[in-house]
């Protein structure tokens, strides 16, 4: 077993020109597609770590190591970190990175190189997940890793702005929606910061924000995840119409969406915007419920 190093001076993080030398060194250019952009600030790392409330003991699932900034900041923070990253030129760079700055911690580090929207078994059980996420898959990333992992018990990613304010909004405000209701099934999501663009290199056009979430038991009924989620994508789908004309495609009619929300003590000329996670689990174990009701899958 490894143990993180004694308190001491700071340890170096990476500023913009260890970033610009790394990328050299492996001839990268960071690319869109995977959502390329590489903290630059030590300031800003110290931020995350500081903002992921790790205990010592904790082995982190980082998604997405890039060129390691973060990476240095949660070895000298928590026990073990297992790093999952898409690209294998960054996935294979990074092992030599770490020996080079943290040569004291290189045995904490696995690095795992695979699709974070794929992985299913990692090397050690996760207690929590930090990442700066690949913007454009953020949201279905951590719903994955949540499912997959129930080791993980909490958790801060940087995500872009708009999305952290989706992912910890609550029913009823302007940017409620799927990711907030899906997130919520798993895990109390709250906003914890806002990050500007000139820490990335390159920097993006759009500024970031931190969510911290916690898990906590699903809601309680008898229908599964996937009939939950179901209902919630039906009510999104069309989330200007009630719930009565909203899920009528899912119900199978009008009128059996009426029956099943009224079975669930939901208003049928509401909005999905209005619910909470637990009215979408009561809804969609009224349809399970019903006499007769046709299998949803
Ligand atoms: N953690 C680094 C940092 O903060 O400087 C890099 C963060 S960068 C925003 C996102 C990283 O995720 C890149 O290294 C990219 O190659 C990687 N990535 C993109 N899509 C991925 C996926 N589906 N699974 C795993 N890693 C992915």
């Amino acid at each position: 077993m490894t143990t993180p190093p004694a308190a001491g001076p700071p340890a170096p993080l990476f500023g913009a020109a260890d970033i610009r030398r790394l990328a050299a060194e492996v001839d990268i250019r960071p690319t869109k597609t995977l959502g390329q952009n590489f903290v630059i600030d030590g300031n800003t790392i110290r931020r995350i770590v500081a903002a992921a409330h790790l205990g010592p003991a904790e082995t982190v699932l980082e998604v997405g190591p890039g060129l390691g900034s973060l990476t240095l900041g949660l070895l000298d923070a928590a026990e073990r970190v297992v790093a999952v990253e898409i690209d294998p030129v960054l996935a294979g760079k990074l092992p030599e990175t770490i020996a080079r700055w943290r040569p004291e911690r290189a045995a904490a580090l696995d690095v795992v190189l695979e699709d974070a929207l794929r992985v299913t078994s990692l090397p050690h059980a996760p207690t929590s997940l930090v990442a700066n996420l690949p913007y454009n898959v953020a949201v279905p990333v951590v719903l994955n890793l949540l499912e997959r992992f129930p080791s993980l018990t909490h958790g801060l990613v940087m995500v872009q702005d708009e999305v952290a304010d989706r992912l910890a909004a609550p029913p009823g405000s302007r940017t409620y929606g799927v990711p907030s209701v899906k997130a919520a099934w798993y895990s109390g999501m709250t906003k914890a910061g806002v990050i500007g663009m000139n820490v990335f290199w390159p920097a993006p056009k759009i500024a970031s924000g931190l969510v911290r979430f916690t898990r906590r038991e699903p809601p309680a009924t008898t229908a599964t995840r996937e009939q939950v989620f179901a209902v919630i994508d039906a009510a999104f789908a069309q989330r200007r119409k009630t719930l009565r004309a909203a899920l009528a495609g899912w119900a199978g009619s009008p009128v059996l969406a009426e029956q099943a929300l009224r079975a669930a003590g939901v208003d049928p000329t509401a909005r999905g915007e209005v619910l909470d996670i637990t009215a979408f689990a009561r809804i969609a174990e009224a349809r399970v419920d019903a006499p007769g009701a046709a299998p949803t899958h």
